[in-house]
């Protein structure tokens, strides 16, 4: 089997190779961390973006969405504690002049372990076969036990010193580890430092007039400073939610991994305002209601896990990961975080503006507690890409490349293929098109052999082919080729809008969260 890294420059060709994402201003030689989608990409992006909002706003009676601007006014950034707390702390190695996240360095040191334990647990599955049992496993080995507890030391060390803001001891955590530079494989470090992830910019022509901006590094903010101007207009009681999708940026010093760290990225966020005091109840039911809709992708249970925060942000009581599995391991795709009254009580005291609530039930106002889900959209775009892209060998000891993405998802349905380029079959193949495409993105193809154009299909992930042939022009059947088995089936011309329908309407994957 190819290796992790293998399997993710695998991915970022395909995406590149099959219009799905570009690097930004190629040819200027890029921009460094910064992604451009491509024809297909737009339409994946969209996509997802649609299905958490049918998710979230349209079947939620409760929930509404609002879309603010990017610039907002710079006190807000003083009220949510970004121009204070937004910070990274970094690490320098002198000899490879790299500069590296601290928390990050301990973390891939901590997963490194976390594999050894995976190790274990392969090994024993084999030794037992059958009566293997994992959990039991996991309780008991005093191998896995020392690793166990050695992740968690470390994790909790490290969650302890950042919340005290205590750099030198993340830097001693380090060296204790003995974690070298991934590049010069030396130990030879600089102190930790903080740095500030936001990006400045100014408003206003002269410069003595210019005002500082920032562009917002998160769309929460653009939902808090709204919170009443929604309740009041919308009439809405409490418990309520805002959602809102739109575009953040942060100056990410370790910009690798493609478009899961971005310097200009797109968020999904929902913010649900809540009595105080019933936080960890929405927090767990949101917990389970954000993985329930991951699961009805069906990108496979065993690639999601939550990761509860050791370390909390300095607004939250709570906090969750749903991690997914990426090609470089489980990492971070979704937070779950109990915000408190921290966001409203804060821009309460910088703009002398009352954000309060009446509740009638307890006749009385007060702060709302907030329940906060954020997704990154480019990550779950490579979550569900990554784990779709897969090369499947075939009984003719050929391999293909197949794009297996969720149906409801691809960015085009199907494809109509006459088999000929004579004899009118590009008429009806073009016929079938006009009628099909006003409920589906659909594509035309004639050019080579229809396996040929078959496999292009696959690589591209379209859930359906549909191909024209001679028996079409006599009893108007063509035949529907599923891209995941393969399977053909001749069916009459005008049932393929059903068939297509039942499988990519939003309606029956939404039904199953
Ligand atoms: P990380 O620890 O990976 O930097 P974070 O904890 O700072 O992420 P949040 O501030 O909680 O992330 O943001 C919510 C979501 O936004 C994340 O779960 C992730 O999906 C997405 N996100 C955050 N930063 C980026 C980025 N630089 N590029 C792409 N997506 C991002």
């Amino acid at each position: 089997m190819a290796n992790q890294e293998d399997i993710f420059k695998k991915v970022i060709s395909h995406a590149k190779e099959y219009g799905y994402i570009f690097q930004s201003s190629e040819i200027y030689d890029g921009l460094s961390a910064v992604y451009d989608y491509g024809q297909n990409g737009v339409e994946l992006k969209k996509n997802i973006r649609e299905y958490w909002w049918q998710a979230m706003v349209q079947l939620n009676d409760n929930i509404v969405g609002i879309d603010a601007a990017i610039f907002m006014h710079p006190t807000t950034w003083k009220a949510s504690g970004h121009v204070d707390a937004f910070n990274d702390p970094l690490i320098d190695n002198k000899d490879s002049k790299k500069r590296y996240r601290a928390d990050v360095l301990v973390e891939d040191h901590v997963a490194k372990i976390e594999g050894k334990i995976e190790k274990e647990v392969k090994k024993a599955a084999k030794r037992f076969g059958d009566s293997f049992d994992k959990k039991q496993f996991l309780e008991t080995n005093p191998r896995v036990l020392d690793y166990q507890a050695k992740a968690d030391g470390i994790l909790k060390r490290l969650g302890k010193s950042l919340e005290n803001e205590d750099l030198a001891d993340v830097k001693e955590l380090i060296e204790e580890l003995g974690i070298v530079c991934p590049i010069s494989g030396s130990k030879n470090w600089t102190d930790v430092k903080q740095f500030n992830l936001m990006f400045g910019t100014k408003l206003g022509a002269t410069a003595d007039s210019a005002m500082d901006l920032y562009l917002r590094p998160e769309t929460a903010q653009g939902i808090f400073v709204n919170f009443l101007n929604v309740q009041k207009s919308g009439r809405m009681k409490i418990p309520f939610g805002i959602a809102q999708t739109g575009k953040a940026f942060r100056n990410e010093i370790v910009a690798r991994q493609f478009i899961f760290r971005m310097r200009e990225f797109e968020q999904m966020e929902m913010q649900y305002f809540i009595k105080p005091g019933t936080q960890k109840e929405w927090y767990d039911t949101w917990k389970e209601k954000r993985l329930n809709w991951h699961l009805s992708l069906g990108l496979g249970e065993d690639n999601y896990r939550f990761h509860d925060h050791e370390k909390l942000a300095h607004y939250a009581d709570a906090a969750a990961d749903i991690e997914f599995r990426f090609p470089f391991g489980f990492k971070e795709l979704e937070g779950i975080h109990s915000r408190t009254d921290f966001d409203l009580g804060s821009h309460e005291k910088f703009s002398n503006k009352k954000l309060q609530y009446f509740d009638p039930e307890e006749n009385k106002s007060y702060v709302p507690y907030v329940l906060e889900t954020s997704i990154g959209l480019d990550r779950m775009f490579l979550a569900v890409f990554s784990s779709a892209l897969q090369e499947e060998a075939l009984e003719n000891n050929t391999t293909r490349t197949v794009l297996k993405l969720p149906a409801v998802l691809a960015p085009t349905k199907a494809a109509v293929l006459p088999l000929l380029k004579r004899d009118g079959l590009p008429e009806v193949a073009h016929k079938l098109m006009d009628d099909l495409k006003w409920d589906f993105n659909v594509v035309y193809d004639e050019k080579d052999a229809v396996g040929r154009r078959y496999r292009r299909q696959d690589a591209v992930g379209t859930p359906f082919c549909v191909t024209v042939d001679h028996q079409t022009l006599e009893d108007e059947t063509v035949t529907i080729r599923h891209r995941d088995t393969m399977e053909q089936q001749r069916v009459k011309i005008n049932e393929v809008k059903g068939i297509i329908s039942k499988e990519v309407d939003m309606r029956y994957w939404l039904q199953r969260i």
